[in-house]
């Protein structure tokens, strides 16, 4: 078995000598406990929150041990009422090869009913953070209009696209290359989308959205965070799901300069935590599962091979390497 150990807490861009790939022997599940062979590992922005020491709404990583993060594999040993070999489960014990997993923190999946690598992504974690982001904490109605950043990847296309499925009056998307901005617009039905990295991002919301938006779903902060809350209408309301431009940061970042227009259009601004939202989860499935099925809702993602990558996959998270979900494959 080989698993990834956090060996330092990142300063910065985490670095190489941060990690250790490490050998270890596979274990024997214990009672109510099953080895799982992983075949499938997440690899996600909040990671590189729990990297650091500070407290937040999951335990930092603990140095020296291996890390953890949504997975999918095969039971190859069961110790555990319920669970056979050959059975597929989705657990949290990534960033390894072998997990030896509590059979409580297992759940079944059905390789039939979906790609294996789907109950991380399009239907999993990321897609219930869109779903529950979208509709639960950013109250969206049909009407409205929506921008998302983060636009083509695995949160923010289904945001986009379950915005447009459910009557979005116009859905506008940000993104990292303009490779990206063609998909979402192209493939996946955003009305506009633009390049953050080619100007402005206040003057192409603008553009994008001159009579603008009622619900900002937010993966990035900054200086999209800025833009949004200048372009909401009244009433419209801020889903504050990630920063992902911050998390590298060394020094406090700056905060919007504009906050006053809360208070001017009465906008509300709220955090989504996907924890919070699992209460969802089937109906998620219920509504989301069929889209995909009938190719109504597109999903893309970038697969990384073999576990050796898995810290290269997760640093390419971070820079935008992926469109869609980003998946490590062993
Ligand atoms: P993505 O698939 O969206 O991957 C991250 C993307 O962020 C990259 O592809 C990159 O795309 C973009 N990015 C990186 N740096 C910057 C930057 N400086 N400015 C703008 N964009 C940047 O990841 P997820 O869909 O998994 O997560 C999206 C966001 O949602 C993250 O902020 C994450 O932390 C958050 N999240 C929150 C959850 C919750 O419960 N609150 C649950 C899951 C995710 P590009 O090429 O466009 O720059």
């Amino acid at each position: 078995n080989r698993e990834w150990h956090l060996l330092s807490r990142p300063a910065g861009w985490p670095k190489p000598e941060d990690f250790a790939l490490v050998e270890t022997e596979v274990e024997q599940p214990g009672p109510g406990q099953v080895l799982v062979r992983n075949q499938y590992l997440s690899v996600d922005p909040y990671m590189r929150g729990r990297m650091s020491a500070a407290k937040s709404y999951v335990a930092p990583y603990e140095l020296g041990e291996p890390m953890q993060g949504g997975a999918v594999g095969e039971v190859v040993a069961s110790n555990a009422e319920g669970f056979a070999v050959g059975d597929h489960v989705l657990h949290f014990l990534g960033w390894r090869e072998y997990a030896v997993v509590a059979a409580k923190q297992a759940v079944k999946v059905d390789p039939e009913a979906a790609p294996l690598s789907t109950y991380l992504g399009a239907l999993g974690m990321t897609g219930l953070t869109a779903y529950a982001g979208l509709l639960r904490v950013g109250a969206f109605k049909e009407g409205d209009a929506v921008f998302v950043s983060g636009a083509a990847g695995a949160v923010g296309s289904q945001v986009g696209q379950i915005a447009k499925l459910k009557g979005a009056s116009r859905v506008i998307g940000s993104a990292g290359s303009d490779e990206k901005v063609k998909l979402l617009v192209e493939e996946y039905g955003f009305d506009a989308a633009f390049n953050y990295k080619n100007g402005p991002v206040w003057e192409q919301l603008k553009e994008a959205a001159p009579d603008g938006i009622d619900v900002y779903f937010d993966n990035v902060g900054g200086e999209h965070l800025e833009a949004a809350i200048g372009a909401l209408n009244l009433r419209g309301r801020v889903v504050i799901c990630g920063m992902i431009s911050q998390y590298n940061a060394t020094e406090p970042t700056p905060g919007p300069r504009n906050m006053v227009k809360i208070l001017q259009n009465r906008l509300r601004v709220e955090g989504v935590l996907v924890g919070d939202h699992y209460d969802l989860q089937s109906e998620f499935v219920q509504e989301v599962g069929p889209w995909i099925r009938s190719g109504e809702m597109k999903y893309r993602e970038t697969v990384v091979e073999g576990i050796e990558n898995n810290l290269e996959a997760f640093l390419g998270v971070l820079r935008g390497d992926n469109t869609g979900k980003m998946i490590v494959k062993l």
